[in-house]
């Protein structure tokens, strides 16, 4: 059934008064409440369209995805398709960051369904919860590069902070007027960099303050504030996870471990920010997706967990093991090197760059028994192969406006 806004907008408006026949079967089709006119009387308004595809009719439970085209959304998607029975909504605006190739080993799936629609767009995200009348939704839709929120904050602000909004008030409104309201949950999928940045000891857990730096950060912290208050607020049921940097197949070439990959097979430089100096936890993206789907299924409402790798590396560091990878593995290298070490360029830093970022995941581990799999040389080197062997989906995605170029330096810097 496809909803227009005049229709969406007749059917909130309209009083369906108690009755038989048809008024009875026409109260079957919508999720209503309890209203008092102002003449006094009681009666019931329409709050949703009840969609036929509950689970109780098809037996699936339906999860909707945002930003399930991205890196990490489309791990998460593979993930359920072929290790879960739940139907899969994808929602997501196809921004630069965002590729259905990345999906082609499940799209043929029944149980995989794609919507493209923008999350601040209120009607399109009312119509997506009436439509599909989802168990649960797992939140990563976003504008997710630093350097290119220092070149332009407003799509993060509108992006991640009012699309959440907006998407956590479609879901309010949803989740109220469903008949076991236990069984829904709001997931959002946020980052460590919310808390800032770290000396040389000590880890991020739950309970440390806030303090991004970046636009990216900010508007990342702002939208986990949002989640917090409308579960404090509305009792919607919600759970937040923060994780490290992740890594793996698949991630666009503008992220560090496939940008280098990329420019060290074309002989290009690779560029090292500052010294190469700073601190990440470095998580492979299965073992997020596995994260996520177990705190989406089991994790304690209203509570936030970190995730993160337990792999401490200095970015220096990532990229020569990179290096020393594909040396072994490339068997002709680009002209005049003979080892892509040689290719490491140290670049002007980017501003406001968060000298170290680690993680405490202890809370995960004991609480839902989550670690994660992949070693930081594992991980690594299952990425360097799909790299290698998937240059066409690098090309596809290189086709657009990105072709390496270095972002995020403040203009005059
Ligand atoms: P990504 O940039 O690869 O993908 C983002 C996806 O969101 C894209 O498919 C894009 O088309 C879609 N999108 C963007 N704006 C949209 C909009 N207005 N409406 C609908 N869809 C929209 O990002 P990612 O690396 O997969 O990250 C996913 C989530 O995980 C983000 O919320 C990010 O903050 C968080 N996260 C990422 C990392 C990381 O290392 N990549 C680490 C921790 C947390």
């Amino acid at each position: 059934m496809v909803f227009t806004e005049r229709s969406i907008a007749w059917w909130n408006n309209a009083i369906i008064r108690p009755g038989r026949g048809a008024f009875a079967a026409l109260r079957e089709l919508f999720i209503t409440r309890n209203v008092t006119r102002s003449n006094g009387k009681k009666t019931e308004s329409v709050l949703a369209y009840r969609s036929k595809q509950q689970p109780t009719e098809t037996g699936l439970k339906t999860v909707i995805i945002t930003g399930g085209a991205g890196f990490i959304g489309s791990a998460v998607i593979r993930h359920l398709i072929e290790r879960s029975d739940y139907r899969v909504v994808n929602f997501d605006k196809l921004t630069y960051a965002g590729n259905l190739e990345s999906l082609v080993s499940v799209a043929d799936s029944p149980r995989y369904h794609f919507e493209r629609g923008d999350i601040c767009d209120h009607m399109a995200v009312k119509n997506l919860f009436i439509e599909f009348q989802p168990q649960a939704i797992m939140h990563l839709a976003a504008e997710s590069h630093v350097d290119r929120s220092i070149d332009g904050p407003a799509d993060f602000i509108n992006t991640n902070i009012v699309g959440t909004s907006v998407l956590l008030e479609a879901a309010r409104h949803y989740w109220k007027g469903l008949e076991n309201p236990d069984t829904f949950r709001f997931h959002h999928v946020s980052t460590d960099e919310v808390f800032g940045s770290l000396g040389d000891t000590g880890l991020f857990n739950e309970q440390s303050a806030y303090q991004p730096n970046s636009p990216y950060s900010a508007s990342k912290a702002s939208s986990d504030h949002l989640v917090r208050a409308w579960h404090e607020t509305y009792d919607l049921p919600v759970v937040i996870t923060n994780c490290s940097n992740n890594y793996g197949p698949y991630q666009f070439p503008e992220k560090l471990i496939p940008l280098m990959i990329l420019n060290a097979l074309e002989g290009k430089p690779l560029p090292v920010y500052g010294k190469g100096e700073q601190v990440r936890d470095w998580l492979y993206v299965d073992d997020h997706a596995r994260a996520l789907c177990l705190v989406m299924e089991q994790g304690a409402l209203g509570e936030t967990y970190n995730i993160g790798g337990h792999n401490e590396l200095k970015n220096i560091d990532v990229v020569k093991t990179l290096c020393h990878l594909l040396d072994a593995k490339v068997a002709k290298h680009p002209d005049g090197i003979t080892s892509f070490e040689e290719l490491i360029s140290f670049v002007t830093d980017r501003p406001g760059h968060d000298q170290r970022y680690a993680i405490d995941a202890s809370k995960i581990k004991n609480d839902l028994g989550w670690q994660p799999l992949e070693t930081f040389e594992t991980g690594l080197a299952k990425t360097i192969d799909w790299y290698l062997d998937n240059k066409e989906w690098c090309e596809h995605v290189r086709d657009g406006s990105y072709q390496g170029e270095r972002l995020g330096l403040v203009a005059g810097a």
